[in-house]
Order: C-alpha cells, then sequence, then structure tokens
C-alpha cells in the first residue's frame, strides 16, 4: 500500500478522510472495532477557551473554526453545536487566574469574557447560586462522537479507503529507503503489509508500536470517570468544562484526571466524587438517576502537546498522537495530509515535531 495508517479512532480517521478528499487512498487497520480505543469512551467537547494560550490555544481554535465551516456543513450529521463554553469558578480565589487567563488567550484571538454569579445565572438559571462565577467563549462547543467517526469513516471508505478491523499489528521493520521500495514491512496477525508511507495514529498504544522501530514517544494513559443520567428535560444550554446535556436529554459528566495505567474500570471512589460534583454544581440532579458509567484513557503526551509529523531519520514515517483528538480532528487532518502529499503543513507545526523526544532521549 502507499499509506498504511495504524489506529481507526477518530485521529487515523481523520486523517484518512482528508487524504481521500485529496484523492489519496489510504488503508487502515485497527486490532479492534471502530471506537473502541479512547474515541469510543470520551467527552468530545470541541473546546478552545482554558487551552494553553498561545500556538496551542490559536490552533484549537482553527480546529473549532474548521469544524464550524468546513467540517460540519461537509459532513452532515456530526452534530457539530457551538454552544459556547463555561468553565466555573469552583474553588477559591480563582477569579484571579481566570483574568490571567482571559487576558492572555484575547491577544491571541479567542474570545473569552469573565462573568461574576449574576452573569452566570442569567446564562444558565440551573446552576447553584453559590458558584462565584466562570470564565466564558462563544467559541467552545461539542460534537457526538459516534456520528463523528461514522461520518468520517463513511466518506472515506466511499472515496476509496480500505479498512481492516480485527486485525492487530505485531512488528515493523524498516525494509529500504528507495522511493519505489515499499519502506516498511507491518506484520499483522493476519499478514504483511509492505507500506511507502506509515502513520501511527494509535493512541495510547502507539509507543510500544514506535519502540519496533526505537523511535521515543513517550505517551501515557491518565483515566477519567464519565456518568450519564436518565434523559431530563432542558436543564442546560451551554457546554460547562465537565458537564454538558445532550441532545437526547442525558447529562453526561465526570472530571477525573487519573493515573491508572491501562485499567479501564470505573471505580466506586470516583464515581461518588463525580456525582457530589455534579450535584453541587446542578442541584437539581438530585433524585435524577445515573444510568451508565464508563471509564476512558486519554493519550497523554509527557509534555502536553501533540505528537505530530514525519520522524527525523525515518522517511515516511508519521506519527500523530494527543489529547484533544476530538477538538484536534478536523486541523490534525488537514495538516497530516499536507505533509503527506505536499511535503510541508500550511501550518507551521515544528514545535509538535516527535524529533524534540528523540533529542531528549
Ligand atoms: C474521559 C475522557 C474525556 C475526553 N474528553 C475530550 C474532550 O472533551 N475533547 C477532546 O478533544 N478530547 C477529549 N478526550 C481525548 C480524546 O478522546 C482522544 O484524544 C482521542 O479519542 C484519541 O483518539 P485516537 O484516534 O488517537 O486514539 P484511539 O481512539 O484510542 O484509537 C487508536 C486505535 O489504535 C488501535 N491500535 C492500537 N494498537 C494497535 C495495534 N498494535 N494494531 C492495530 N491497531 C492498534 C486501537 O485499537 C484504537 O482503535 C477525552 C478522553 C477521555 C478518556
Amino acid at each position: 500500500v502507499d499509506v498504511l495508517i495504524v489506529g481507526g479512532g477518530v485521529v487515523g480517521n481523520s486523517i484518512a478522510f482528508h487524504l481521500t478528499e485529496r484523492g489519496v487512498r489510504p488503508t487502515v487497520v485497527d486490532k479492534g472495532f471502530p471506537l473502541s480505543g479512547t474515541s469510543g469512551s470520551t467527552q468530545a467537547w470541541i473546546w478552545v477557551h482554558t487551552k494553553t494560550p498561545g500556538f496551542y490555544g490559536e490552533l484549537s481554535l482553527i480546529s473549532a473554526d474548521l469544524y464550524q465551516y468546513t467540517l460540519a456543513p461537509r459532513l452532515p450529521g456530526i452534530e457539530y453545536t457551538r454552544t459556547g463554553g463555561l468553565a466555573l469558578l469552583l474553588g477559591e480565589g480563582e477569579m484571579e487566574g481566570a483574568r490571567t487567563l482571559a487576558d492572555a488567550q484575547r491577544a491571541h484571538g479567542i474570545e473569552i469574557e469573565l462573568l461574576g454569579p449574576d452573569e452566570l445565572r442569567r446564562l444558565e438559571p440551573n446552576l447553584s447560586p453559590s458558584i462565584a462565577g466562570a470564565t466564558f467563549s462563544p467559541q467552545d462547543g461539542n460534537v457526538n462522537p459516534f456520528q463523528l467517526v461514522r461520518r468520517l469513516m463513511e466518506e472515506a471508505r466511499r472515496q476509496g479507503t480500505s479498512y481492516r478491523f480485527y486485525e492487530r499489528v505485531l512488528a515493523i521493520r524498516e525494509a529500504g529507503r528507495g522511493r519505489t521500495t515499499r519502506r516498511f514491512e507491518v506484520h499483522t496477525d493476519r499478514g504483511v503489509f509492505r507500506a511507502q508511507h506509515l502513520v501511527l495514529a494509535a493512541g495510547i498504544w502507539t509507543p510500544e508500536l514506535a519502540d519496533h522501530l526505537s523511535v521515543p514517544i513517550p505517551v501515557r494513559p491518565v483515566r477519567g470517570q464519565i456518568l450519564i443520567t436518565e434523559p431530563l428535560r432542558p436543564v442546560l444550554g451551554h457546554t460547562l468544562n465537565f458537564m454538558r446535556q445532550m441532545s437526547n436529554g442525558e447529562i453526561l459528566f465526570g472530571y477525573s484526571h487519573e493515573e491508572a495505567d491501562r485499567d479501564r474500570q470505573n471505580t466506586g471512589d470516583i464515581l461518588s466524587k463525580t456525582a457530589a460534583r455534579g450535584l453541587h454544581v446542578l442541584p437539581l440532579l438530585r433524585g435524577v438517576r445515573v444510568v451508565r458509567a464508563f471509564a476512558g484513557l486519554r493519550p497523554m503526551p509527557a509534555d502536553g502537546l501533540p505528537i505530530l509529523g514525519e520522524v527525523p531519520g525515518h522517511p515516511g514515517l508519521f506519527v500523530a498522537v494527543m489529547h484533544s483528538g476530538y477538538t484536534l480532528a478536523p486541523l490534525v487532518g488537514t495538516v497530516m495530509a499536507e505533509l503527506l502529499i505536499d511535503g510541508k503543513s500550511s501550518i507551521p507545526i515544528g514545535s509538535f515535531s516527535p524529533s524534540r523526544f528523540q533529542a531528549a532521549d
């Protein structure tokens, strides 16, 4: 194959979709079924205003704009909604930090306002009166993760992407460096691919795949646990930094960041803390039934920033792994397709290069 993508989550599928939009027909291989990784156990906020101010915040905004103006019109049905986002000020003394954040984000073109308790209540009357305020941005929103990945796959497949599910990559070898020979041999439990370009988009599993080529990709899993309630009448219009009401009326909320290796079990202590925070923020949840809980593993790069681009010293080998894969999916798909096809990207993403860890190694 010309381009082999390992990983059929939101990142691998966005890259496949954007490649097919430009006439390339990649193959995607995944050890499980679509959304069996982190992309199926997520919150999927398309979130901008509390991202690290500067380049990372700007990229999140560009990606949110790609949803709004390019991807959502191109892929009807993904349920991207720009609800506006509220980051609640729950602790003592958070107002000062919020002011600093607002100044920094405004300097980079991100719309952000500081709300006191009354303005917050005007936007969301059901929130607890004890909440001191919030930062607000009209540029935040969310997407339906299942519909997004379904639609990306549908379009990618229609335009020639091949999918191989339940096929696990076991080993990768660099076969040769010529332009005509296939550079990579990718051994799976069902055979061998020979690929000219290889994209590792395998979320938390990317490090062990890159390890076959001795490329350091330091990513660790960070667990998050989520609760979902029974459907309610509309009670919440905006996306809060840890809660939202979905279009079917269910409230989805969670905030935990836990070091738990690859354990995707829910735990009683975190679920009760999550429920307590939910009640504190939205008192009408008292007596409402929780109908489902799940846990997911965020792929967290060592320095928190995306790892994106071709690996120096390994022509044809690309890596795409990050937390906030939903927020960044359209941007990552666009720039990775550019790198693969044009050899350069329209946005300078050199600071996200995998080379930063090679140097450290
Ligand atoms: C609780 C929680 C909340 C989150 N909230 C948000 C949010 O609000 N906004 C946001 O933008 N992001 C959020 N994220 C992060 C986001 O979900 C991830 O960044 C994104 O899903 C990563 O997608 P991916 O395609 O890189 O990984 P995955 O979806 O994990 O896909 C990787 C795929 O690679 C496959 N694979 C692995 N090893 C192999 C192998 N050897 N052979 C073949 N296939 C292999 C796996 O089967 C898997 O399907 C959240 C995550 C969690 C857990």
